[in-house]
Formats: C-alpha cells, structure tokens, sequence
C-alpha cells in the first residue's frame, strides 16, 4: 500500500486562498482528525465540499477557517482518496495547516509525486503525465496551449492508432510465419513496405512538428547584431517594452549579451543582444564581440539591425554574407530618416519579405517585423488548433528511434530478407512508441496480435 502524500499545492506567496491536497489511503481519516464540522469526513458523499475549522487535535484550538473537499477514488486525480483544503489565509495559516497534517503520518509529497500517482494508477499515459509538468512551466500562452493538448491526450491518440495499424501488420507477418498453408492474402514484398512507408509519413509529420513546437514551448533564441548605434538596444527594449538594456549614444554601450524572453504576436521570443560587432582594443568590448560571435551561431533567429539613414558599412556586408543563408531577418531602422544605404546591395541578398523597414523611435514596423518572422519559421500559418507538436525530447528520441527500425524494414523488404527478420524490426518500431506512451514494453505482443486477428476463423 502507498503511503498518503500531501502538499501545498497552489504558488507559493501571498494569495487570496491556498490549497494543501492530501491523497493516499489515509486522506479522510487523517483531516477528519484535525477537522471540526458538524460530522465526520469519513461519512460525507464524494465531491463534497465542507465548512469548518482546522483544529489542534490535542487541544481543540482552532488553527485556521476552511473549506474542506472530499473526492474518494477512483473518481480523483491520482484515483486514490483526495482531500483538499483551502484556507484563506496567507502563507503562515497554510504552512501550519500542513504542518499539523504531516504530524497526523503523512508524508510530504516530492515534487510531481501526485502526477505520478496518476500515471502509476493508469488515470493518464506518460505522455499526458510529461505534458502537466510542462503545463506548470510553460511560458506563453502558446506553450500553454500546447501542453494542454497532449493533456488531452492528442499525441498518445496518434501513436497509440499508429501502434495498432503496426500490430496488424505484425500479425499479418505472422500468420504468413506460422500458417504459410493458410488462406490469408499472401504477403507480398510491396506490402510490408507500404505499410511502413505511410508508418513513416506519420512519423515525420509529428517530427517536423517537434521543431515548431520546441520554437513555440522555448521560444525562437534571436540575435539582435548590427553596428554599433544603429538601434539594437533600442529594438529590444520596444520588444520587452520597458529598460532593461541601456540606450545610449555611445557606440558599443551594450557589452553584456542580455537575455530576454519577450513575445511578439504570440511568437516567443528568447532575446540575444548583442554589442556591436566592431573589431576594438577594448578588451571589454571584444568579450562582448566574442559573445556576439558565438551568439550568431547559438540562434534560430538573426535579426540583422541596419540605419537606413547611413551608407553602408563594410562590417555590414559582410554581416550579410554571413546570415543571408540562416534564418535571418534585416530590419531596416531609422527609416523615420532619409535614406542614405545602399538597399540594392541588401536586396541583391535578401528575398522583400526578409526586410523589414522599421522606426523604432516612432514605434513603427513591430507588427510587420512579427508577422516576417511568423512566415519564417511557420510559412504564414501559425494555427496551432489543429496540430499535435510533439516538444518533449524523449518524444522526439523515440520517434526518431521507430522511424529508423522501419526504415530499416523498409529496406529489409526491398532486399528481400526473410519476413522474420523484418518482423523483428517493426517490432523494435511498434515497441519504442509503446515506450512513448508508456505501456510496459514487457506486455504480450503475442495476445495483442491474436486479439487483433482470429485464426480459428
Ligand atoms: P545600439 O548601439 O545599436 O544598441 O543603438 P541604440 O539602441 O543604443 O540606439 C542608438 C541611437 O539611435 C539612440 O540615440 C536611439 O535613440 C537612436 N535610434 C534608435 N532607433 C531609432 C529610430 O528608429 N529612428 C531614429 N531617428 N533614431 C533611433
Ligand atoms: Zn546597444
């Protein structure tokens, strides 16, 4: 039997409320201890919620005014008995409301620990269990949105039906092993590299998925690079709307490569700015070049900041050689000004929906310069309704492994190896998404095959 858990589950801080859930076995009969109402807990209805008082057990002393929840399993989260209580006190009441709950026996809960409860009880699948703790960290709305879908269960449902549609298969295969006489449609070739060939369409759909997905949960790590005032500190504070760079007028002020997760349109964005990247005897400022250097590579996204109102730079042709082929955006700044660079030379390198013109100053140009980026990394769409973005790196891992065991099936039928062999392959395949959704690996594939196809008929 498990031992009952309980912890404080809402944020830590100064709340109007604060919950303490308390799950296991023992629930009911340890608040019922410390809980005065007119009756017991252990009497009340499921679902229930209760008014009274947190008292000491030995003295009677009340502690704190609460509501008191009662949801017996399996109708819980975790699917064991769950009790919450809600005090409406700061973070003083509710460390003591705990305090005399841990003195009834129970245990504090390691972080995760009820979400855990509920993927061991078999109340969700891994990758629903993966998806709250992405939830609880998730940083945009978007990100949100994302988790709260595989919360839902999307990706288990897809490679949950791509499972089964690979468990015919293998029962297909058998048959064919063990009752070559018997009236099956006989297994050709052609076959087992279709099938695994539209297995592998799927596959990569949700792994192509994975990469927009990691953009929306992590956020596009940007550089903002440019000569030295041509407004990159500006760009970013009007992205991060308040001051957190220093703006000056003196070149190469921004030495220090600050970070900053801003959102543009719904995109996340993880800010890089950079100093200017100028050759300098500062030994300081050449920290700040060096970082400028490793931050090009570091990013998904380059932000290539121009004053329109200057001729071009040599250090600025060359910055274009070096990003023209990356993701990479030119922002045409201070186009509040005449124009003095040469846009000919930028738009011999660049397609127009890579340059965006823009005035800082007069805040102009951020919409434009958000749906540039959109188009970039999404193609214009950025409708994530209908999509399941795989974003958790043992997804992706796994994913990758079952596309590889059915390539290699793939090219096991093509060579015409014998279908025993390439069973064992679609089987490596078929158990790696059963590792994705967390079904034991140790289940037998054996009577889910004779579930799937009757051979007594
Ligand atoms: P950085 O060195 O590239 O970070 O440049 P800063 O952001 O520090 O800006 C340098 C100077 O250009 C400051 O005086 C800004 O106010 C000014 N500046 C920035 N953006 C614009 C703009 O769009 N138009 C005009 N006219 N001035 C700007
Ligand atoms: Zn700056």
């Amino acid at each position: 039997m498990t031992e009952t858990i309980a912890a404080i589950s809402t944020p830590a801080g100064e709340g109007g409320i604060a919950v303490i859930r308390i799950s296991g076995a023992d629930s009911i009969e340890t608040t019922d201890r410390i809980f005065s109402f007119k009756g017991k807990l252990a009497d009340v209805a499921t679902h229930t919620v209760h008014y009274g008082h947190i008292v000491h057990p030995s003295n009677g002393e009340r502690v704190e005014e609460v509501l008191v929840t009662v949801m017996r399993g399996p109708r819980s989260f975790t699917t064991e008995d769950v009790v919450e209580i809600s005090c409406h006190g700061g973070i003083i009441s509710v460390k003591k409301v705990l305090g005399l709950v841990l003195e009834q026996g129970v245990r504090l809960a390691e972080p995760g620990e009820f979400t855990k409860r509920a993927f061991l009880n078999g109340r969700i699948d891994l990758t629903q269990a993966e998806a709250v703790i992405d939830l609880i960290r998730a940083k945009s709305d978007r990100a949100f949105k994302i988790a709260l879908k595989q919360v839902e269960g999307n990706l288990s449902k897809q490679v949950k039906e791509l499972r089964h549609r690979l468990v015919e298969l293998m029962a297909h295969i058998e048959v064919n092993i063990d009752y070559p006489e018997h009236d099956v449609e006989e297994l050709t070739n052609a076959y087992i590299k279709d099938k695994c060939a539209n297995a592998i369409l799927d596959l990569d759909r949700l792994l192509l998925s994975a990469e927009q997905g990691k953009i929306l949960r992590e956020g596009i790590v940007t550089a903002i690079v440019g000569r030295p005032n041509v407004g990159k500190s500006s760009l970013l504070n009007a992205l991060a709307q308040d001051n957190k760079a220093i703006v000056t007028d003196i070149p190469g002020t921004t030495r220090d490569v600050i970070e900053e997760y801003v959102n543009l349109n719904g995109i996340p964005l993880k800010l890089l700015d950079t100093a200017g990247l100028r050759e300098t005897e500062d030994i300081v400022e050449r920290i700040g070049v060096e970082r400028s250097r490793n931050a090009l590579t570091d990013a998904d996204l380059i932000l290539l900041v121009i004053n329109r109102n200057e001729p071009l730079h040599e250090d600025e042709k060359l910055l274009m050689e070096q990003v023209k082929d990356k993701q990479s955006i030119v922002v045409l700044n201070k186009s509040d000004l005449p124009t003095a660079a040469d846009l000919s030379y930028m738009e011999a390198r660049f397609p127009p929906e890579r340059i965006v013109p823009m005035s800082v100053k007069e805040n102009e140009g951020l919409d434009r310069l958000g749906e540039a980026i959109a188009n970039l990394f999404f193609g214009g769409q950025l409708e994530t309704n209908d999509i399941t973005y795989v974003s958790n790196v043992r997804h992706i891992h796994l994913l990758n492994n079952a596309k590889r065991a059915l390539e290699e099936a793939q090219n096991a039928a093509d060579q015409f190896v014998p279908i025993d062999m390439i069973q064992i392959d679609i089987r490596n395949a078929w158990e790696n998404l059963g590792e994705l959704v967390g079904d034991s690996v140790g289940e037998s594939l054996i009577d889910q095959i004779f579930s799937q196809f009757c051979l007594g008929k």
